[in-house]
């Protein structure tokens, strides 16, 4: 079928002469327009593999599949849409600013954006990529873009630094010091730029008034950047909006928990920018979200669970182990094509709940009863405290299996599920998420931050611990 003129008459015979035939197939070359059709995913791209892949509960087939290794590196294919593809194809003038701003709803695909780009500019031009980090709440994903950075373009490229600038906000002012601080690094940035010209910056979960600061003290000192943030709420100045780009398709999470994400308050209001349907159907809706009820009752039989909340309560803990055990979450048992089965370090539990070592609430619950009830069914826990930055950059840079890597280093033998805070976890994603909800306080509920800041992080399985006053 070389011959384009005998295939356009093979194709218009099968449709009747072109008569009844389909009308996207009309005009242009029918070569091209086959190859489109069926290729999809139209295009890849490779980056370090930060999780092992999974097949048990691998509903997103579709767009993250192991490709083997590279240069003893595990690296992933990932398929983007052309949403994030439209973005990446663009490049800037020698002389002008690069700046992007990406704003959407969690696993649309703004980390992945910021990683391709910074891995480019390292490549292309062999500059130090500076990854910048706004907000405690950044932690994690600060740590993961460098890690990704790193591991995905190798020896040879530029460098990769990560800067922190967590705590110069603090409830939408400045605090003491932070505005010297931002300052101070824009001195450094201004002497980076005499030798390599333009300065190049990644901010993720960015916070709108830190890079707003950093873009204008630049360009007052008339350094050419290039500047791609994200965020899931990130609020700009009038005069930066122009720079914001929305991305809406889901990329991390199957439909079954994306329709649990779009139920939360920020999202319905509008404050978020809405979810929409990806060029392609997904290959599967994803697992249906497991439910745990936690009861709670002034009077009658709760059942053998006690506490206000499910954080308070062993029998949900107990339950909980229970649906891992079922999902044969570290099982130790092997899926088709030899992949390994869900292992306790592909479990985040997250929720509202103060997840920090060193708090007096806490002392109350030591362990809190949740987690003596995962223990007391052999489920093994990890509990991330929020500014426990060490934890928090090992959790980023954690892959499920250890690599040949860690195991000399004598890091990632142990298997544990993850407790967190959620807010602990922006920018990190896990198979399985266990969501606790705490409806007592009021305070932590589902809609206000729990379906937007835990669901989201699960790329397959919610389970979710729901708070049932009878
Ligand atoms: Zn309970």
């Amino acid at each position: 079928m070389t011959d384009d003129t005998r295939r356009d008459t093979w194709w218009n015979t099968c449709w009747k002469g072109g008569k009844a035939g389909d009308p996207a197939m009309k005009g242009g070359s029918t070569y091209e327009k086959l190859v489109a059709r069926f290729s999809v995913p139209l295009a890849t791209v490779q980056v370090y593999l930060s999780r092992k892949p999974r097949l048990q509960l691998w509903t997103q087939g579709h767009f993250v599949q192991a490709v083997g290794e590279e240069h003893g590196r595990p690296m992933s294919c990932l398929a983007l849409f052309p949403e994030q593809f439209e973005v990446l194809e663009h490049t800037p003038n020698h002389d002008d600013d690069d700046i992007r701003i990406f704003r959407g709803a969690p696993g649309v695909g703004k980390s992945i954006i910021l990683i391709l780009r910074g891995s480019y500019w390292m490549r292309k031009h062999r500059r130090t990529v500076f990854v910048l980090q706004t907000s405690d709440d950044g932690t994690a994903a600060a740590y993961l873009v460098r890690h990704q950075l790193s591991k995905t373009v190798g020896q040879g490229a530029g460098s990769v630094q990560l800067v922190n600038m967590a705590g110069v906000r603090d409830e939408g002012r400045w605090t003491k010091g932070g505005k010297k601080k931002v300052q101070a690094w824009v001195e450094e940035l201004c002497q980076h730029a005499q030798t390599e010209g333009r300065v190049h910056i990644l901010a993720d979960e960015a916070n709108g008034d830190v890079i707003t600061m950093i873009y204008k003290a630049l360009k007052q000192r008339h350094i050419t950047v290039s500047l791609w943030a994200a965020g899931v709420l990130l609020e700009l100045p009038a005069d930066m909006e122009r720079y914001v780009h929305h991305l809406t398709q889901p990329l991390r999470s199957p439909p079954s928990v994306v329709r649990e994400v779009e139920q939360a308050d920020d999202m319905k209001g509008g404050k978020v920018p809405a979810y929409t349907a990806p060029p392609v159907a997904p290959p599967s809706d994803g697992p249906p979200v497991m439910r745990v009820d936690h009861l709670y009752s002034w009077r009658g039989d709760t059942q053998g669970h006690e506490g206000f909340s499910p954080w308070e309560c062993e029998r949900c803990g107990q339950l909980v182990a229970d649906l891992l055990t079922t999902l044969r979450v570290g099982c130790h048992d092997h899926a088709p094509h030899g992949q390994g089965g869900l292992t306790f370090n592909d479990v985040f539990v997250l929720g509202g709940m103060k997840c920090d070592t060193d708090t007096t609430d806490d002392d109350l619950y030591s362990p809190a009863p949740f987690i003596r009830g995962l223990e007391s069914r052999g489920v093994p826990t990890r509990k991330v405290a929020r500014h426990d930055t060490a934890a928090v950059r090992q959790l980023a840079e954690m892959t499920s299996a250890p690599t040949g890597e860690e195991r000399a280093a004598g890091r990632g033998r142990d298997e544990a599920v993850t407790v967190a805070h959620e807010d602990t976890v922006w920018g990190l994603e896990r198979p399985v998420v266990v969501y606790l909800e705490d409806g007592s306080a009021g305070l932590y509920d589902a809609d206000q931050t729990g379906r937007l800041r835990s669901m989201s992080r699960s790329t397959a399985q919610v389970i979710w611990v729901k708070d049932v006053f009878t």
